[in-house]
């Protein structure tokens, strides 16, 4: 009997606590340090929504989409602030 890939890829998406490797930071850089930190914060929080029972999937879902869009804000400010700061070597 053969477990279809994409079923197995859904169960991986949300690793647990004990799967996630921390990434190490960018300890010259304060803002990129401040960066990855609020990023690995919405993420917990994502999870945790993701996990966590709500009183109606409508509160859950708009809360999940409330978080996923702080998190597409802070990956749009942290790859910006890369692109003015750390990729100098093109110029
Ligand atoms: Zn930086």
């Amino acid at each position: 009997m053969v477990v279809p890939k994409e079923k197995r890829g859904i169960l991986l998406s949300f690793p647990t606590r004990e799967n996630a490797t921390p990434r190490p930071k960018n300890e010259s850089c304060p803002e990129c340090g401040c960066l990855e930190t609020a990023y690995e914060v919405v993420i917990a929080e994502i999870k945790a929504i993701v996990r966590g029972p709500f009183p109606t999937v409508r509160e859950k879902l708009t809360r999940l989409y409330h978080k996923q869009d702080e998190r597409d804000r802070i990956l749009a400010q942290l790859y910006s602030h890369k692109r003015e700061n750390h990729l100098r070597k093109r110029a």
